[in-house]
């Protein structure tokens, strides 16, 4: 048989139909063992699960086991649901250990699970599981109720803690800002309601309640008007409210409780006066921010200053949020709502303008525990 023979091509012409019905054959043979394969052990994942239900089977007892039954499975939260009534500690354990063993810095969504059952709400305490994940990552945030952790000063105001369950995907917020009003109510509080309405707009206020009846009216108006309200502080002297962990809670406490008797609102945010570090905590806000996030509460700082408690001129305010604002993703802008903010009301309409006819489409919105935190 000579190369380009009669014979030869005959030889060639047999050898490719082979070829072509053989090897799909053969591919699709292979591949149907290996479905079935895949099919047997999922069948014999879910008969595991299902056995661990009803109690034949032993779950595995370390986050290691358990991520190899894990990974395998389709319906993981149904499995998360039923290790968490099995076992809360092997559960909050594993859940910890999820995202090192993901090869990951973040919790899939797929994997959050519901809102730990009921029956465990008969503690007071909170656990909170948190990923640290760049800025543009949404972050994916889930506490239980009960909160098995205890501290040493789980004694002091037992009840002042957070009980809100949260399973909470953060908002996608690109282009935001979140307009912040710190130290009111006060003179000028109602010419910034003022402003806020007439362009719609909701706004958040750390308020340093005097629980006078005016101060009271002002915080109820606040929240009438669908403003989020939170926690700042009761005297705002820096010397005292930071000497110690307990000095912080005592004068939390007392603003807290101004604005539950006023308006029934139990804040769940709050904004450290002088923000979560500044010249006068470096001892104690540590244990402070520890403390506070054990409870439950949110705290916010700002990536944007008007600089308006510095005296700054309307010029200067103007330009300090624009700029600022244009240089972030998101913006959680800093103000204040106080008897020297004339400044304030004077270029707060401008802000706003300039803001909402920007061509990158700013969107206003009040901060709420589902926006992912500005801390420093
Ligand atoms: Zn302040």
């Amino acid at each position: 048989m000579y190369f380009g023979s009669v014979k030869f091509f005959k030889h060639l012409i047999i050898g490719v139909i082979i070829l072509a019905i053989a090897v799909p054959t053969g591919i699709s043979m292979g591949l149907s063992v290996s479905n079935k394969k895949k099919t047997d052990e999922i069948k014999s994942l879910q008969a595991q699960v299902s056995g661990i239900s009803t109690g034949d089977t032993a779950m595995p007892d370390t986050p290691e086991a358990l991520f190899e039954l894990y990974k395998n499975l389709e319906d993981k939260e149904s499995f998360l649901k039923l290790l968490s009534e099995y076992d809360s500690e092997l559960y909050d354990k594993f859940v910890k250990s999820l995202p090192a063993m993901n090869g990951d810095n973040t919790i899939p969504a797929e994997v959050v699970p519901s809102p730990v059952s009921t029956t465990a709400s008969t503690t007071a305490a909170t656990t909170t599981v948190t990923t640290t994940v760049p800025e543009e990552v949404p972050l994916i945030e889930f506490t239980t109720t009960p909160p098995p952790e205890v501290s040493e000063y789980s004694d002091i105001y037992p009840e002042l803690y957070c009980d809100t369950t949260k399973n909470v995907v953060y908002d996608e917020d690109k282009d935001c800002v979140y307009l912040t009003f710190d130290d009111g109510p006060s003179q000028y509080t109602e010419n910034i309601l003022y402003y806020l309405d007439q362009y719609n707009i909701k706004a958040t206020f750390f308020v340093v309640p005097s629980g006078s009846d005016e101060c009271n009216r002002l915080l109820r108006r606040i929240v009438d008007e669908g403003h989020t309200i939170g926690v700042h502080s009761k005297t705002h002297v820096y010397n005292d409210i930071y000497e110690s962990v307990e000095a912080y809670l005592k004068d939390f406490k007392e603003c807290y409780d101004i604005i539950y008797a006023a308006t029934g609102v139990k804040c769940e945010l709050f904004r450290f006066p002088g923000g979560s570090i500044n010249d006068f905590n470096e001892e104690t806000r540590d244990e402070i921010i520890a403390e506070m996030t054990r409870r439950g509460f949110v705290y916010f700082d700002w990536n944007v200053d008007s600089n308006d408690a510095g005296g700054a001129t309307w010029t200067e305010m103007y330009t300090n949020v624009l700029e600022q604002t244009a240089n972030v993703n998101r913006a959680v802008i800093l103000m204040h709502d106080h008897n020297n903010g004339y400044n304030t009301v004077l270029v707060l309409e401008d802000i706003i303008k300039a803001l909402l006819t920007d061509e990158r489409g700013y969107k206003f919105d009040k901060l709420t525990n589902t926006v992912r935190p500005v801390q420093f």
